[in-house]
């Protein structure tokens, strides 16, 4: 049929069009590594970006090639996000936390040809160059001055012109960016992300049912742009000309209030330990900070107790929203809002359902599986997340061994076991590996602890399965206690008994003085395995 609408490609380039002509002035901030503010605006961003994208493409960087960035959050970081992807390469964000060995087996397997490395962690590359054979080593450095043999990120865009940077012409389908996941769950994969799946899922993370952002607003991303796109902030900030604050390398609960306090930041996200840790701060210093701008954190990346959410609803007066993803859905798969008829649920009651994960965001779709047959609708029974949408992974880079990831009409399997209510209100009980089996029946550890982090003393709980003679397997509790607190096992499981069923309430509890965090700070429950089991 004739009479249709342009073939117009969803390409990042217009994206930053749009940050560039309509919000050119908004304000883009970063906390340098000697803790000073850099500032500066979309427009320059956006100048810059082209800038980058025609020194990579003097170095010999073509269509397709691939770009590692090993740094922190901050505007040059932003400027990889498009430069990189508008000159037809892909921007490959590399996790600064994993081994030298992690770092250069995921480098050689992308075969990336160019590194842009923060002079902050010249240290982190300095073990890993040895391993890889990168073509060029790009510094972000504050001086003039860079090691031998590697180029200086200032001094190549300074020998650039945005005006006489030719835009290649992209196909929405080529390959914008890439990431790992964080291996949590078995050998790290790759995920590459089209410049259309980017661009769609900026369009749903902006919905007032996702991020919900304003051109008014002023955001936080402490989720590090080395984990799945920060959650695609940088692009939907820059889609909808909200400020951007980047902390840098400064992520410890003090700096990110500081932040907070002198940027007036509205909006913020990371993963729940870095909002356990900064309720610490402020309950610690009452009237210290004003953080009464903040109108939304958004958590995800594990699950997110309701204890958390009600103590900064009532005490700060701040509304955490809960949402789930993977690095294999760019990652927004679902939001948790509450629907129309629960806003006058009792607030513990609402806390429990914004502790759910949410419904999917639009042309996500979602069921769960168990024995091969979807499970109902029904908010209790259990199965393994399956998920499909324009920005889900069909595969994973190079690893055809890893297709048994995908079901035979194409879902990608999470890995996550869940229930689902009869309005598509999915709840994480669990990860496959991480699920407890006691006497044929399935156990949810993060059910137990989320009741655990809501009793006054626990300061973080993990559940493990240990081996039993008798049930296969039975829950091991670690607790952290809050200093200047105390309570017994015998305590938890009282508390525990009105809250979860009776044969769930583990026989053993740990006190230890810390969970073990993974290299995105979500509860490493390989490690607590090792340091609980094998001790
Ligand atoms: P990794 O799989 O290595 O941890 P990802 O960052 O891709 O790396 O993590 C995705 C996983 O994180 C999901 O499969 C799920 O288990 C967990 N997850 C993400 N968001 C949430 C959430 N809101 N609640 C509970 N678990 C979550």
């Amino acid at each position: 049929m004739d009479g249709l609408m342009m073939d117009f490609p969803l390409t990042l380039d217009a994206l930053l069009r749009r940050a560039e002509t309509i919000h050119g002035g908004r304000e883009v901030v970063s906390r340098l590594p000697d803790r000073s503010w850099h500032r500066t605006d979309l427009g320059s961003v956006a100048a810059r970006s082209k800038c980058l994208a025609q020194a990579l493409q003097k170095l010999g960087v073509t269509d397709g090639d691939r770009v590692g960035t090993l740094c922190w959050n901050h505007f040059r970081h932003l400027e990889a996000y498009f430069g990189i992807p508008i000159g037809g390469a892909v921007l490959h964000t590399l996790n600064l936390r994993l081994s030298p060995q992690e770092l250069a087996h995921i480098i050689n397997e992308a075969a990336d040809k160019v590194v842009i490395v923060d002079e902050s962690l010249l240290s982190v590359w300095e073990a890993v160059r040895p391993l890889v054979a990168v073509e060029h080593v790009i510094v972000c450095a504050e001086t003039d001055q860079v090691p031998p043999g590697m180029l200086n990120y200032e001094t190549l865009l300074a020998e650039c012109d945005p005006a006489t940077f030719v835009q290649p012409a992209l196909r929405e389908k080529q390959a914008a960016s890439m990431c790992y996941t964080s291996g949590t769950a078995g050998k790290s994969k790759g995920v590459a992300y089209s410049h259309r799946a980017i661009c769609l899922h900026t369009l749903a993370a902006g919905l007032t049912s996702s991020f919900e952002l304003y051109e008014r607003d002023c955001v936080l991303p402490v989720v590090p742009m080395f984990h799945v796109n920060a959650w695609g902030l940088p692009y939907v900030a820059a889609m909808c000309g909200a400020k951007i604050v980047f902390p840098g390398p400064h992520l410890d609960p003090q700096s990110l209030v500081e932040a907070i306090t002198q940027e007036q930041v509205t909006v913020s996200a990371g993963v729940p330990t870095v909002w356990i840790s900064v309720l610490k701060e402020l309950d610690q210093n009452p009237g210290r900070y004003d953080v009464s701008t903040v109108r939304k954190i958004f958590i995800g990346g594990s699950a997110l107790p309701g204890s958390l959410i009600e103590s900064y609803e009532s005490r700060h007066d701040i509304r955490l929203v809960h949402a789930w993803g993977m690095t294999e859905t760019t990652p927004i798969g679902t939001v948790s809002y509450l629907r129309h008829d629960q806003h006058d649920d009792p607030p513990t009651q609402q806390s429990e359902h914004r502790a759910r994960q949410g419904t999917p965001v639009p042309f996500v779709e979602i069921r769960a599986i168990r024995e091969e047959q979807q499970v109902p609708w029904d908010g209790r029974s259990m199965g393994e997340l399956e998920v499909r949408g324009p920005w889900v992974a069909e595969s994973y880079y190079q690893r055809p061994d890893a297709a048994d990831r995908f079901s035979p009409d194409g879902w990608l399997r999470t890995g996550d076991i869940v229930s689902i209510d009869p309005r598509g209100v999915m709840k994480i009980e669990d990860r496959v590996k991480d699920l407890i089996k006691s006497g044929g029946e399935w156990i949810s550890s993060v059910d137990l602890e989320n009741a655990l982090m809501a009793h006054e003393a626990v300061e973080e709980a993990a559940v493990i399965a240990v081996p039993d003679e008798k049930w296969v397997e039975r829950p091991l509790a670690a607790v952290v206690v809050k200093s200047n607190q105390a309570v017994t096992a015998e305590q938890l499981r009282e508390h525990l008994l009105p809250r979860v069923a009776k044969w769930w309430i583990p026989e053993r509890f740990e006190f230890v003085s810390a969970i073990p965090r993974t290299s995105v700070g979500k509860f490493n429950k390989v490690a607590l395995r090792h340091q609980l089991l094998d001790a």
